[in-house]
């Protein structure tokens, strides 16, 4: 599908079960708040695994053609393997479809920022 029939942008936060050392200095709840506050999406949601099976089943049954998916989690090559198989049960185009953000050994304002970022170069 071409960028001119993405319809949506929607941003789906792996919090790594809230205590991956890494994350320390995000807070998942003010973050989560000042993006829906602050930044123009469709809709967000946080998920605590989203490489681990009820993560993919998640993933298998949500993802859509006409969204962009950014993904605040750990290192971009690390999700790029640990969310494939998830955007391959959906039948979604990760290359096309999907916009990774480390908020590894970030902080709440650094994520929120680089969030920022990934959703305003959505086309
Ligand atoms: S996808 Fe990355 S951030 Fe999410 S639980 Fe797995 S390792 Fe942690």
């Amino acid at each position: 599908m071409d960028n001119k029939t993405k319809t949506k942008k929607a941003i789906l936060m792996c919090t790594c079960s809230f205590a991956c050392p890494s994350m320390k200095d995000i807070n998942f709840g003010e973050l989560a708040e000042r993006i829906r506050l602050e930044l123009p999406h469709d809709y967000m949601l946080l998920h605590p695994r989203l490489c681990e099976e009820n993560g993919e089943n998640l993933l298998a049954d949500l993802l859509k053609d006409n969204v962009t998916y950014v993904t605040p989690a750990c290192k971009e090559e690390k999700q790029k393997k640990l969310l494939r198989d998830g955007f391959q049960r959906a039948g979604v185009n990760m290359n096309s479809n999907w916009k990774p953000v480390s908020i590894s050994f970030k902080n709440t304002e650094t994520a929120f920022n680089d969030i920022k970022k990934a959703l305003e170069e959505i086309k």
